[in-house]
């Protein structure tokens, strides 16, 4: 595969140019499929939760409200569990999220 036949868009996601006929499309389509999991996921956290964020409460769209995974992605990996369990997700503000990361 050169790497002609692969783009990057602003996301950062590799995708194939249609042209590129015979070319394995696999991981590319995956990674993707990935995306649009996780895009759902997203959503159905922040519907379950009301767009609060679920640490101080503010429900402040400004504050970018985010969904964050309470078990992270690696793990779950790791031990072969789902990624996308709506259980796994917690509703926070982007302030919130970073606290929750830096520890
Ligand atoms: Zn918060």
């Amino acid at each position: 595969m050169s790497t002609s036949d692969i783009r990057l868009d602003k996301n950062g996601i590799r995708i194939l140019k249609p042209h590129g006929r015979g070319t394995c499309p696999g991981k590319p389509i995956r990674r993707i499929r990935m995306k649009a999991q996780y895009h759902s996921w997203r959503k159905a956290v922040l519907q379950r939760d009301k767009y609060t964020c679920q640490k101080c409460g503010t429900r402040d769209r400004r504050k970018i409200i985010t969904a964050h995974h309470k078990t992270p992605l690696w793990k779950l990996v790791r031990k072969g569990l789902p990624l996308f369990d709506v259980e796994n997700g917690i509703t926070l503000c982007r302030k919130c999220h970073d606290e929750e990361d830096g520890k």
